[in-house]
């Protein structure tokens, strides 16, 4: 079934991004359509009445969120299939992703209303391709389950997917999903990226182990870990420990690791990368 989003007559459901931190990072298109619907449904009414005001947008605002969506849809329905034009964001970011929205999304396509997506910031694909790690193929995660034993159980069922994988995560449960994550993944690459578009931005790259050293505790933030490799997967060992390096891991540990995932000896191949670099 086709539906076109351009009709203008119709009802509507938009789905709206919203900055992930800093407020400069809303769309055009974005403040156009949040003035011009009948109703914006929000996560948080006070969060996004920050937002809104500062863009001069006096749209109907009212919530919908994780707790109230089962009662509300059915609203939110009626109201579309009256063929008002209503846009639904949340405190941050794609609506949606790790946020409330999936629900009215269905409800619309099954009684032939458009939606269209109005795209902008998202966490976790912002932090992938400042990660360094293979932006592709990838996986979105979003949050693991706040139980330790959920947790594991989650874990252990991502735990051979070569795709690097997208995270979300608290700042008062990273270390134990850090520690859970070395337990079941290994000590894989990592990426934490903090507060992204904030004043106070930054990238945490190296193993687990690394990063646990000296983890950040406060903040928002995603974690980006690399995929599954198997042992001897890897082509070219000298690339392998070249990339370990401009991830940040000091040469020695690179060298490990890499003899470690090839089955090699580690003092072996260490004479030859040297060689390989010295032939460079
Ligand atoms: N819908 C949002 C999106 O599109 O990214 C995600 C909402 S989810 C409830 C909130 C989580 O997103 C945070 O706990 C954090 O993991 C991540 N997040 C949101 N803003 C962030 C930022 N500025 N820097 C790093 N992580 C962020």
């Amino acid at each position: 079934m086709k539906i076109r989003s351009f009709d203008v007559d119709k009802a509507i459901l938009y789905l709206v991004a919203t900055p992930i931190g800093n407020l400069k990072d809303m769309t055009f298109r974005a403040i156009e359509i949040l003035q011009s619907v009948d109703k914006i449904y929000a996560e948080d009414t006070r969060t996004s009445g920050v937002l809104l005001s500062h863009y001069d947008i006096h749209t109907k605002l009212e919530s919908y969120h994780e707790y109230n969506q089962d009662l509300k849809s059915d609203q939110v329905l009626k109201e579309l299939q009256s063929g008002m034009k209503l846009a639904i964001i949340s405190d941050a970011g794609l609506p949606v992703i790790s946020d409330p929205g999936y629900k009215l999304v269905t409800l619309a396509i099954e009684n032939g209303i458009a939606v269209s997506t109005i795209p902008g910031a998202s966490a976790g694909i912002s932090a992938l391709i400042a990660s360094g790690l293979a932006p592709m193929p990838y996986t979105f995660y979003g949050f693991l389950d706040a139980k330790h034993t959920k947790r594991i159980k989650e874990l252990e069922e991502v735990k051979y997917l070569s795709h690097t994988i997208i995270f979300y995560e608290a700042p008062h449960r990273i270390a134990e999903t850090l520690k859970d994550m070395l337990d079941v993944l290994g000590n894989r690459h990592i990426v934490l990226a903090r507060e992204l578009t904030k004043t106070f931005e930054e990238y945490s790259r190296g193993t687990i182990e690394e990063i646990l050293v000296d983890l950040p505790l406060k903040g928002e933030m995603v974690l980006i870990v690399e995929g599954y490799k198997e042992a001897g997967q890897i082509d070219n060992p000298f690339q392998k420990i070249d990339e370990l390096i401009s991830l940040g891991t000091k040469p020695n540990e690179a060298i490990k690791e890499v003899a470690k995932l090839t089955n090699s000896n580690r003092s072996e191949l260490y004479k030859k990368y040297l060689q390989y670099k010295n032939e460079q």
